[in-house]
């Protein structure tokens, strides 16, 4: 309540001082906490100083919501957690005989939310329509998504939970083994991913972007592409499945960097990246996280 009325003295303040307000908010980037205890001063000695130097259009939104106030997640308001995902990506997620999404990702955000009291709903969609739609038609996404600089300016990821690399997969006959001999190459991708941000950066490289890895796979097999670019943990599952035609290779041989997997969640919903992070430390403290990587990720590729 005390932070509410410093809120309150804050707007005031600023609508006393129109002018003034817009600028200084853009500069500071102060607590609720720090506006009250410099709000207090500043009543006692300068306000219109005090005003420029704290003032913030949140202060003010905040004053006309109190509830605001308290940090709980919005998304988590209706006791739903509304999860996308893009189930073309095993053993991350993948879509299970009886037809719904299934996979490491989706055992892991599950056990994440029992640990929330939630409810835990799977929206399978593309994956490169999962950012935009963070913070509308779903709360969060789980989907092996590596977290990027240009991602991070669209939403906010939790702790990373798995590290990866993109592999190279090869028609078992192809003479590419380094980087400087995909140059000028035909490549498949997933559109959207990380794989195909690497691809299109290859001089001369034609890049195919697929909505599903699978059919890029498909299409090197039926020698359409020279190659595919995808992530180490599905392209080993394709080799698999496909052992006597194509061969996975480590990214780290075509100088790819190692890459972080984390939960995209709305920008700036930190009471939902401070609860999901302690969910997901929990489990890695106390083996869930172990167990599920052995169940979901382990011999996966046989
Ligand atoms: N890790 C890759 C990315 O984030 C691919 C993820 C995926 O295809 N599900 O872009």
């Amino acid at each position: 309540m005390k932070k509410f009325l410093a809120a309150m003295m804050a707007a005031m303040l600023c609508m006393g001082l129109l002018t003034a307000c817009g600028s200084a908010a853009e500069e500071t980037a102060h607590t609720a906490e720090t506006t009250e205890a410099e709000a207090e001063t500043a009543n006692e000695a300068e306000p219109a100083d005090a005003a420029e130097e704290t003032a913030e259009p949140e202060a003010a939104e905040e004053a006309a919501q109190p509830e605001a106030e308290t940090a709980a997640s919005e998304a988590l308001a209706d006791g739903v957690l509304s999860v996308g995902t893009n189930a073309e990506f095993p053993p991350f997620e993948y879509v299970d005989d009886s037809g719904e999404p299934d996979g490491f990702d989706i055992a892991l955000i599950k056990a994440i939310g029992e640990k929330l009291g939630v409810e835990v709903q799977v929206e399978n969609m593309e994956f490169n329509a999962l950012v935009a739609s963070i913070g509308g038609k779903i709360d969060v996404a789980i989907a092996g998504m590596t977290v990027t600089d240009e991602r991070k300016e669209m939403v906010d990821f939790s702790d990373s939970y798995y590290t990866a690399v993109q592999y190279v997969i090869l028609p078992k006959d192809s003479e590419i083994a380094a980087a400087a001999d995909l140059e000028g190459k035909a490549i498949g991708v997933q559109l959207g991913t990380t794989g195909d941000f690497i691809a299109e950066e290859i001089a001369g490289a034609e890049v195919a972007q697929y909505n599903k890895a699978l059919d890029a796979v498909n299409d090197l097999v039926n020698g359409r592409l020279d190659c595919v670019i995808v992530d180490k943990n599905p392209a080993l599952v394709f080799q698999s499945r496909f052992q006597d035609q194509v061969t996975a290779v480590d990214g780290a041989q075509f100088d790819f960097e190692p890459e972080e997997y984390a939960i995209a969640i709305p920008k700036g919903d930190t009471a939902l990246a401070d609860q999901i992070n302690a969910a997901l430390k929990e489990m890695m403290d106390d083996g869930t996280f172990d167990a599920l990587v052995k169940e979901y990720i382990e011999g996966s590729d046989e």
